[in-house]
């Protein structure tokens, strides 16, 4: 356990999001429509389990094949951070078992023999709970011998319990601000434009460049950060500025989806496609051939798989940023010099959403080992890198208790390599390290570091002395 946990050891159970109230989850059903209820929640959320394992034959084949070996509590960085069962692959799946037995003639007839089967409030609201404190980091998922997707299952459940009146009140919040402003953070375009500006200068003054990046206008590409970076992560958006004016890649930002964030991902597809259709009215729009995805875990994974298809049918593709750093790297469009990132020991952990779902583990490397002298490799890399404690839509303030205890994991694992920085290249995996790095680092008398892959390439991009011609 770490020192910074004020929960007992091996009981999270009083750890829980905010609730939605229902005018917010009100707003989100006129997005997606649901049916209604009969009254009687506990039977609603029980009969729509039941629905949801005969329509996700992934949830099925998840409930119906575990046997039970124990194996992913070994991988699960909520059960080894907490030592709670209920934490855990089995432990949740097993809440859901009991709510699909409740209604079985052996169910009714045992009524009390296996424990709360998801018959009163409080039984939900713990299934709630413990659904609420899974990463859906897939970590479970790598380990298991039939490679059973524990996080799918959470992203079911969480689906039905939204449609039933519960849902975290910060993962409906930001769904809800993104559908309607077209960025999670609901940051209005003057305030984008601003921010651009800023950038601009500090780029002017830094690496004696005018950048000229376009607003809503027609272009080859359209850049998508997420809207973290306009925020928190300056110095990845400037990353992006300088890379694509040093590459001379005509692209524009958009106001009206300044999103790569999908928090649809983490309460299942129906949330996930309104964003991410959104994404593929606005490039269509703007008339772009590329989208360039930013800096995102979740993010990305949500592009590539939903909207990347999606954009494919209107004859526009999408990259990751990464993918167009090494194409301008081997095209020699880009010179990169790493002594301006100096000798630090630069740690690159890799954001669930790349390793276990995004492809994206050598594209990162390929770029750290030309921006940074040194970087030593953390112990836990590419498939079995930790989640960063704050994903699946746990980045809120209520949850520290429990995202202090899961940061504990990567934060040991990048000491024990003599670790000064930790490289995470994801919005949130930024801000979860901003939140808990100053206690992790009192605690442990340490001074680590964090930033983004495009930072450090910002800093290593050598400007060529006059821009090359758009392209
Ligand atoms: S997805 Fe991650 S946090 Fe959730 S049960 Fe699996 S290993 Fe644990
Ligand atoms: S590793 Fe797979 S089979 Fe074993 S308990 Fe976990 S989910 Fe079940």
């Amino acid at each position: 356990m770490a020192e910074t946990t004020p929960f007992p050891d091996g009981d999270t159970s009083s750890v829980k999001p905010f609730w939605a109230k229902p005018e917010l989850l009100a707003k989100l059903k006129e997005k997606v429509p649901t049916p209604p209820g009969t009254g009687d929640r506990p039977r609603d959320v029980r009969a729509g389990i039941r629905a949801e394992v005969s329509r996700n034959r992934n949830v099925k084949l998840t409930l119906d094949a575990c046997v039970h070996c124990g194996a992913c509590l070994d991988a699960c960085p909520t059960y080894l951070a907490t030592h709670d069962i209920h934490n855990s692959p089995v432990g949740r799946a097993n809440l859901v078992r009991r709510a699909l037995w409740a209604d079985t003639f052996w169910g009714r007839l045992f009524r009390t023999r296996n424990g709360p089967a998801a018959r009163d409030e409080a039984a939900i609201e713990r299934l709630a709970t413990y659904y609420y404190q899974c990463l859906e980091c897939r970590r479970c998922g790598e380990i298991c011998p039939f490679g059973l997707d524990q996080a799918d299952v959470t992203r079911s459940v969480r689906s039905v319990l939204m449609d039933c009146g519960i849902a975290s009140r910060y993962v409906a919040t930001v769904i809800e601000t993104s559908e309607r402003t077209g960025n999670n953070l609901g940051l209005p375009p003057p305030a984008l434009r601003n921010t651009l500006d800023f950038c601009r200068d500090e780029i002017q003054e830094e690496k004696g460049v005018v950048v000229h990046p376009k607003v809503d206008e027609p272009a080859y590409a359209m850049l998508l950060p997420p809207s973290a970076d306009f925020f928190l992560n300056l110095e990845t958006l400037k990353g992006y500025l300088l890379f694509l004016h040093e590459a001379g890649i005509d692209y524009t930002f958009t106001t009206e989806h300044a999103e790569l964030g999908n928090f649809g991902l983490f309460v299942g597809e129906k949330h996930l496609s309104v964003v991410g259709d959104h994404v593929v009215k606005v490039a269509k729009k703007l008339g772009v051939k590329l989208v360039i995805a930013g800096e995102c875990g979740h993010g990305w994974r949500a592009f590539k798989q939903y909207v990347v298809p999606r954009l494919r049918e209107e004859g526009i593709e999408g990259v990751h940023v990464f993918h167009a750093v090494i194409d301008a790297v081997r095209r020699g469009t880009v010179r990169l010099d790493p002594a301006p990132n100096g000798e630090t020991r630069y740690v690159y952990q890799d954001p669930c959403n790349y390793a276990r779902a995004g492809d994206l583990v050598d594209e990162p490397r390929f770029i750290l080992e030309r921006v940074v002298l040194n970087h030593p490799e953390s112990p836990h890399r590419r498939e079995t890198t930790w989640c960063c404690g704050g994903g699946g839509g746990l980045l809120t303030d209520e949850l520290m208790a429990i995202r202090l205890a899961y940061a504990q994991l990567w934060f040991d694992d990048a000491l024990s390599v003599g670790g000064q920085q930790v490289v995470r290249p994801c919005a949130i995996c930024k801000a979860q390290l901003n939140a808990t790095l100053p206690t992790l680092n009192k605690v442990g008398k340490t001074r680590l570091q964090y930033s983004g892959l495009m930072d450090l390439v910002y800093k290593a991009l050598v400007p060529s002395a006059s821009p090359p011609a758009k392209t």
